[in-house]
């Protein structure tokens, strides 16, 4: 895949507010690419400057290796599909998808072959003379794509497209979409502050924060490396230790004099409040003295009754479990050590057979890997604000509040 749509550094403002703020991202050709970020973050935004119902104060946006910015909306081979569909009530979906070949004054022959072929492909042939008000929300939103699609544009543009469906039918939606790509093999640019949606659609995300691009990669990137502590508290649950780097790790130190003396300059070890320090791959060389956040996601930790052996580079913690949420196919856990409330998500194999679950109020330990932490930049109290909007604001998964600050404000 060739690079395709491009954003070359484009800015917009309104008044104080930075919508956009210098973007500079390249999308590829018949790449399912996601816009995904909090309310307010200037998603929509870069989608009217591409469709050309907004212009740029500054910057380039090339289509093709053409640059579109000055271009009219209609000279633009770009189609947008709203949350609200916005298909014509008293027309049939019929009608509706061949509306714009016949203002593009098709041929009839030619109408009706690529009206058929877009029916056939959102299955619903059986269905082209009802009216929308005749059909469900996921109908009407199949029509829509349809009635986008055939006026063959070289991107299609959805701006929360399923924000109007309730959940089941969004679930069945997500496949649909991704079938529909499939097939029409074009380019879409879809905007959502669902990470649910973005993770299972996507091949390659930006997620957005204030105007700006915060991380740009495919979602396992972006979920198993977030560059930044938002975007780790923005896609999925993390916990977050709040503690300053010390010098590299002594092995030493940690195993009891078990093994020689070794000082290993790619891992670090982080003092953590009343924590027993924890040690963390330090892959981005963190000097000594800095304040940083340790990201460790729930499913990364283990949870035992017993001591774990003990081995290089595995953190151990022994606290109390205060809550135990059985999902079926897993079980969370939620475990107090000192100031902090800790989750670990453990997945079910043979749960009768197998385990003895553990229970609320049961001394636990829990461990994990030094490589399955990372070491992040704080974010900024505005940050915590955008994180802590309601979960339908931010995505599907609420975010915990993050223990961290927790523990600063009873430090205080
Ligand atoms: P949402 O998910 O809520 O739709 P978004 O990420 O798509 O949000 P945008 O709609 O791009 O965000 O808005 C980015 C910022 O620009 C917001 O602060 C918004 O209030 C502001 N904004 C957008 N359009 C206008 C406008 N026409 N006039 C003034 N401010 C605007």
């Amino acid at each position: 895949m060739s690079e395709f749509l491009e954003f070359v550094d484009v800015s917009k403002n309104y008044g104080a507010i930075k919508a956009s703020d210098h973007v500079s991202l390249s999308v590829k050709q018949g790449e399912f690419f996601s816009l995904l970020g909090p309310s307010g973050c200037g998603k929509t935004t870069l989608l009217r400057m591409l469709a050309g119902f907004e212009s740029p104060d500054s910057g380039r946006i090339l289509l093709d290796g053409q640059d579109i910015t000055d271009i009219p909306p209609y000279q633009r081979k770009v189609n947008t599909i709203f949350q609200n569909y916005a298909l014509f009530p008293h027309l049939s979906l019929w009608d509706n998808i061949a509306f714009g070949l016949r203002v593009a004054k098709c041929s009839k022959k030619d109408i009706k072959e690529r009206v058929e072929k877009m029916l056939a492909l959102i299955q619903m042939e059986d269905q082209a003379w009802k009216k929308p008000d005749q059909i469900s929300g996921g109908q009407k939103q199949r029509v829509a794509i349809a009635r986008a699609l055939v006026n063959q544009p070289r991107v299609l543009l959805l701006d929360e497209p399923l924000a109007a469906l309730d959940l089941k039918l969004r679930q069945r939606m997500l496949i649909e979409l991704d079938l529909i790509h499939d097939q029409a093999g074009i380019t879409f640019l879809y905007v959502t502050h669902d990470q649910g949606e973005a993770m299972s659609l996507s091949d390659r995300i930006a997620v957005m924060r204030s105007g700006r691009v915060e991380q740009l990669g495919t979602p396992a990137q972006i979920y198993e490396a977030p560059r930044t502590s938002f975007v780790a508290a923005f896609i999925g649950d993390t916990n977050f230790f709040d503690g300053t780097v010390a010098e590299p790790v002594d092995q030493r130190a940690i195993l009891r004099g078990m093994l020689p003396a070794v000082v290993d300059k790619d891992y670090s070890r982080l003092v953590i409040g009343d924590l027993p320090d924890l040690e963390c791959f330090n892959d981005k060389q963190i000097k000594q003295g800095e304040h940083v956040f340790l990201s460790v996601r729930p499913e990364k930790l283990s949870i035992s009754r017993e001591e774990p052996e003990r081995r290089p580079h595995v953190n151990m913690l022994r606290g109390t479990v205060e809550d135990v949420i059985y999902l079926g196919s897993q079980t969370k856990y939620w475990v107090r050590v000192g100031e902090y409330r800790i989750s670990i998500v453990r997945q079910h194999t043979r749960f009768f057979l197998d385990e003895k679950p553990i229970k609320w109020g049961e001394e636990v330990w829990i461990s994990w890997h030094a490589d399955d932490g990372f070491m992040l930049e704080k974010y900024s109290e505005q940050d915590e604000n955008l994180l802590r909007l309601p979960p339908e604001a931010v995505g599907e998964t609420p975010v915990e509040p993050a223990p961290a600050p927790a523990a600063e404000e009873a430090r205080t």
